[in-house]
């Protein structure tokens, strides 16, 4: 019986890599430093998963950026514009194709299937010229073994990584990207082949684009791929990884049916009708890699489960080819429970990060052959029980009032354009009203007072005025500016979700939980571990606050359901949709707070509604029906005369605009910065969009100021699409992370851009 890793988190414990990339960015440390962080930090996770006893250790999942880099510089795919040339890819070019250098910009970066994980998107076209030109799969695999362990190399799969990329610049859109299939497999023999002579007897391939819509030819690809690889790959053991959802019915043929391959990995958490696959139609012979280990949450699996499903896939495809597995790379889970000394015990009973999940996977593993821990087994099913039955988990008047809202509907009585009507008549607002997304520039002042405040080192009195001084400089800036619906700016918040899950009853925190989200970059999501509900009112003080220092309208301020939902660890023992359907009750009793408190402009961002959006589109419409009624939810009870405005951190959303629509919102204000073509020819197309919409006029993302001309210039853009009296103007996204000295000279444009079409219109 045996046991393996799909893949480990690389930021390590105390998110060490994070600090080293960063200190070698900025000129601060060695390229040898940050080679020695890494090396150090490799080694101890190879050490930990061998120590536990795990039979399948991956290597090369480490990354200095991202794995499907990686995959780009093994493949010598350098866009030319980084003027590569030599014969091994080193930082420099590397890190200048993550995150642009002085003369060049990044390539850019999006969001690997549903994770919130982002990886770096190939560009490649029929001139690019493939060369074995990174050895890191064979550079690990080696260092591994010098330590005395031997590990699984893990490489991206060559189909998975022609379906991620997208042509090049100036390559014609419907380039087949596929068939540069022949151009890349040369390269993966050269790289087998160094494998296979330093000793490897075991290759994974991730092709987690199994899970996805693809169709018939898409598919062929793999049979095509595989049989080309098929002699380079005898002699040395092939495991096909797939990830994150089930394995449609066509493509589970296609796979199990590739030749030259030893064992299949599957997800079973979230593919579970892979299970009825499996059951039915598993090659003989053939080793399944049973992924029961949750890879996407924070949850102590429920051994006694595992074990049954693992004993039932025992008799289907025989006890010697059965391996415990984790459901997807643990990347997308936290690191080390061993660092969250504060977090409460019963709490932390029920959790288990990526170096727990190890040990779950050995424990579960040990127990098919006979070697069960009872008192490990014992003590889970008392934390599964606890969790189950905890008061802190459960809350009865909550759990009624969300079921009772399955199934019905909310809306605002009156539609949109004649709210709009009542609201203008209250708000008397000019055409292109200017208003910011929410954010001001958070200064290092700002984040002391709050430390300070937070670590009691300064009075609630003292952390109050400082605020307080805060809001009203930033409401004397935006009258100064002349903008028309004014913001608080957000100074209290550290972030937008962790904001109000610390003031809502069912979420806990944590002080290491920190997830990659791209480069150095990490989360760490709130952990909702029991029903939602809130105490009291969250954001009336500041809000009323904020507007009794001017007569202009001011927005509350609050984070939507969704985006709530998606930025957090969710529960595991409801659906999604439940626990969405809780916060949504509790933002509403918000919003209806608010608006008793005086407030007639209200803001619920919805930033990441898009992202909960499920791999397969067969399932979208199940997913954006709760969404979006989630939404709804929270302001369908406001009168006419109050404003709700929702915002979007993305401009695709073509697919979805019908779902957009159906918010039902009285403004959206909506990122917009890299091309107004695409957001706009929706309504080109024909799309009726009556209510107001605030297509963001200039890119918040970079320091550029942009001039009243080109703002002006977008705005027209958009006014030759878009009716006047719906068109909000504002920039893309909130300014926290942006600096005073380019924040105002851009606003000041962008209302003087307003202000000049104002007149011509
Ligand atoms: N109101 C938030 C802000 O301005 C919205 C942030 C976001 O959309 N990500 O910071
Ligand atoms: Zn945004």
């Amino acid at each position: 019986m045996a046991s393996h890793i799909v893949g480990y988190p690389r930021m390590g414990p105390k998110r060490e890599l994070k600090f080293a990339l960063e200190s070698f960015w900025d000129g601060k440390s060695s390229a040898e430093d940050l080679e020695k962080v890494s090396a150090d930090l490799r080694a101890s996770i190879w050490k930990q998963m061998s120590d536990a006893g795990i039979k399948y250790i991956p290597s090369n999942t480490f990354s200095y950026y991202d794995q499907v880099l990686d995959t780009t510089a093994m493949l010598g795919a350098v866009p030319s514009r980084y003027n590569w040339s030599g014969t091994e890819i080193g930082f420099s070019t590397y890190f200048s194709m993550a995150r642009g250098n002085a003369s060049v910009p990044a390539m850019e970066m999006t969001k690997w299937f549903d994770t919130n994980y982002h990886f770096i998107v190939p560009e490649l076209g029929p001139d690019v010229k493939f060369s074995y030109s990174s050895h890191k799969a064979v550079n690990e695999y080696k260092e591994a073994k010098s330590l005395g362990i031997d590990t699984v190399p893990v490489l991206v799969g060559p189909v998975s990584y022609l379906l991620l990329s997208k042509p090049a610049k100036g390559v014609e859109k419907k380039f087949p990207i596929l068939s540069l299939l022949d151009k890349i497999l040369p390269v993966y023999k050269e790289v087998i082949g160094e494998l296979k002579a330093a000793g490897a007897s075991w290759i994974q391939f991730d092709e987690p684009t199994l899970v996805l819509d693809l169709d018939s030819h898409q598919l062929e690809s793999f049979t095509k791929a595989y049989a080309e690889l098929e002699s380079s790959l005898s002699g040395i053991n092939v495991i096909i990884e797939t990830y994150f959802a089930d394995v449609p019915a066509a493509a589970f043929k296609t796979l199990t049916s590739l030749p030259g391959v030893a064992g299949f990995g599957f997800d079973l958490v979230r593919g579970s009708k892979t299970l009825d696959l499996i059951k039915s139609e598993f090659p003989s012979g053939k080793t399944l890699f049973a992924g029961v280990v949750d890879g996407r949450n924070i949850w102590a699996n429920d051994l006694d489960a595992s074990l049954i499903t693992l004993q039932s896939l025992e008799g289907i495809v025989g006890k010697d080819k059965l391996v415990v597995s984790t459901s997807c790379s643990l990347l997308h889970t936290a690191v080390d429970l061993v660092n969250e000394p504060k977090l409460d015990k019963e709490i932390k009973s029920w959790l288990a990060f990526a170096a727990q999940k190890i040990v779950e996977v050995d424990a579960l593993a040990k127990a098919l052959i006979g070697k069960k821990n009872e008192e490990f087994f014992s003590a889970n099913s008392a934390a599964q029980a606890s969790r189950k039955s905890s008061p802190r988990v459960n809350n009865e008047a909550v759990q009624k009032a969300a079921a009772a809202l399955k199934g019905s509907d909310h809306r605002r009585a009156t539609n949109v354009s004649a709210r709009l009507d009542a609201q203008q008549k209250k708000l008397n607002l000019p055409i292109l009203p200017t208003t910011t997304i929410g954010s001001f520039p958070q200064t290092i002042e700002l984040r002391r007072v709050r430390r300070e405040y937070k670590a009691n080192k300064i009075s609630e009195e003292e952390y109050i005025s400082s605020i307080k001084e805060e809001i009203n400089k930033v409401v004397k800036l935006q009258e100064d500016l002349d903008i028309d619906v004014l913001v608080h700016g957000e100074p209290e918040r550290n972030d937008m979700v962790e904001y109000f899950g610390e003031q809502l009853s069912g979420f806990a925190f944590t002080a290491n939980g920190w997830v990659q989200s791209y480069g150095s970059r990490c989360v760490k999501p709130p952990i909702i571990y029991g029903d939602v509900s809130r105490p009291k009112p969250m954001t009336v003080f500041w809000s009323t606050a904020a507007q009794s220092m001017t007569k202009r309208p001011m927005k509350g301020m609050l984070t939507g359901p969704v985006t709530i939902l998606n930025w957090s660890f969710v529960r595991n023992d409801q659906p999604r949709f439940e626990t969405c359907y809780q916060i949504a009750l509790a933002i509403k009793d918000e919003v209806e707070d608010l608006e008793k408190a005086g407030i007639t402009v209200i803001q619920i961002d919805e930033a990441a509604l898009r992202e909960g959006l499920p791999l397969r589109k067969a399932e979208h419409a199940f997913y954006l029906d709760w969404a979006v009624h989630s939404f709804r939810i929270t302001n369908s009870g406001v009168q006419d005369t109050t404003q709700i405005h929702t915002h979007m951190c993305y401009s695709n959303f073509n697919d979805i605009i019908h779902s957009i629509i159906d918010m039902d919102a009285d403004v959206i204000t909506i990122e917009n910065s890299r091309s107004d073509e695409k957001l706009l020819s929706v309504f080109r197309e024909g799309v009726k969009y009556g209510a107001g919409i605030g297509p963001g006029v200039y890119d918040i993302h970079s320091p550029r100021i942009p001039s009243t001309e080109e703002i002006a210039d977008r705005i027209n853009k958009m006014l030759a699409v878009l009716e006047t009296n719906i068109l909000w103007v504002n920039p893309d996204c909130g300014l926290k992370t942006r600096k005073y000295g380019e924040v105002k000279p851009a606003l000041e444009n962008m209302v003087s851009a307003a202000k000049l079409l104002r007149t011509q219109l």
